[in-house]
């Protein structure tokens, strides 16, 4: 007789085997002693990573750690419970008020992961059937959520204003775009999206993931660095487990979006509030980055080397006009971006290799993003490693 655990292996076994033969099998890589720039593989090998979210160099900062530390002194490991019931705290509160403050806007409200925030802020916002026009290269998260809201998607052409305008003449209701597209490194063309959704009277959503803390005035954020008022934008995602160095993420806006989304965001309303901990380590996140302006002008200075050098080399850059700290180097096939990853292995560098389905298929690349805390050589050791790579397995053409 088969166990009902050995008839679940035999259906997954087979799944499991096609996904390792196209290239596109998937697996953790166990680090440990982060510093900021390096880690130490389970080979023990100290590597230095070039492919994480922490740009402003904030996930090791002592200040952060401390206030975690005290904090969890105080109230404990956990929340204990939802923040409807009994998990929400002082500190939960108080991280509200300060992002409410560090977006401009009447309120937020906190989330434990930004997959989260999107998925409950789009399910309150959307009605079954609602038109909601989508850019193509929205993060999955943002495509996950219009989905599983039951929302009528409309994607238009990536970053592209005047098929964005197409798409509200037949009628889309809601625009949701990333800020800075997670994969691509480049900028939405968010005053021209804006502009398009007063005249349309639609909503626009921004998810601001990597943008926050790195692009505007004192880290605002690129609705800040294109200008764009906040009542024209009315609802912002932003993470806290990327250049905040903490974990969670929230929503802001007017005080009755936020309240909205306190009713019926089911993914605030049925999990478990993040630990009080996470909230006082976010909050001295924000205090620093509003103040420590270098942070963000040397992970630029940093992307601006990068970009001139790669670029001198030939090598295939993609990424928009307004510099970020992510610079994808679009090789083609999984194959071949597997390949550049190893070749950055052996030059002791860590460039994790992006393949489908997670960016559309022929344009696997290495999403090299950088941080506050490399150096020069680093890039340049990058640079190197970059040119072997593609001299020993050849760029495939990007369709
Ligand atoms: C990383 C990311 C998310 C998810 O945020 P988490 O807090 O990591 O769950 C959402 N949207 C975008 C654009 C992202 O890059």
């Amino acid at each position: 007789m088969t166990r009902p655990a050995d008839a679940l292996d035999h259906w997954l076994l087979p799944q499991l085997r096609e996904r390792e033969q196209a290239g596109l099998y998937r697996s953790c890589s166990v680090y440990k002693g982060y510093d900021g720039s390096a880690g130490t593989s389970a080979q023990g090998r100290r590597e230095t990573i070039l492919c994480g979210n922490d740009y402003l160099g904030l996930a090791t900062d002592p200040r952060l750690v401390r206030a975690f530390e005290a904090c969890a002194q105080r109230e404990g490991s956990g929340s204990g419970a939802a923040h409807l019931v009994s998990g929400h705290r002082a500190e939960h509160e108080a991280l509200e008020a300060d992002l409410a403050a560090f977006t401009g806007r009447p309120a937020a409200l906190f989330f434990s992961t930004g997959y989260m925030a999107n998925l409950g802020a789009l399910q309150a916002l959307l009605g079954r059937g609602a038109l909601v026009a989508e850019d193509r290269l929205n993060h999955a998260s943002l495509l996950d959520a219009v989905r599983l809201a039951g929302a009528r998607s409309l994607r238009y052409r990536h970053a592209d204003a005047a098929h964005l305008g197409e798409r509200l003449e037949e009628g889309a209701r809601l625009v949701v775009t990333d800020g800075v597209f997670s994969m691509d490194g480049d900028v939405a063309p968010l005053a021209e999206a804006a502009a398009l959704c007063r005249k349309h009277g639609a909503t626009l959503v921004v998810d601001d993931a990597h943008g926050l803390g790195v692009l505007g005035p004192d880290g605002r954020g690129s609705l800040a660095e294109a200008d764009v008022d906040w009542a024209d934008a009315p609802v912002l995602v932003g993470t806290l487990g990327k250049a905040f160095g903490a974990f969670g993420a929230f929503v802001s806006g007017s005080a009755a979006l936020v309240e909205a989304l306190r009713q019926f965001a089911r993914t605030y309303i049925y999990t478990t509030a993040p630990p009080p901990g996470l909230a006082a380590a976010a909050r001295e996140a924000l205090r620093i980055a509003r103040e420590e302006k270098w942070r963000r002008e040397r992970v630029l200075s940093l992307a601006q080397r990068f970009r001139d050098e790669a670029r001198s080399r030939g090598l295939p850059l993609g990424g928009g006009s307004t510099l970020t700290p992510i610079q994808p180097v679009l090789v083609g096939g999984s194959a071949t971006a597997l390949a550049w990853s190893r070749v950055l292995e052996e030059h002791g560098l860590r460039v994790t290799a992006i393949r489908p389905p997670t960016v559309p298929e022929g344009t696997a690349r290495l999403r090299v993003s950088l941080t506050a805390r490399h150096g020069e050589a680093d890039i340049d050791r990058l640079i190197t490693g970059l040119c072997e790579a593609a001299r020993r397995y050849p760029v495939e053409t990007v369709v």
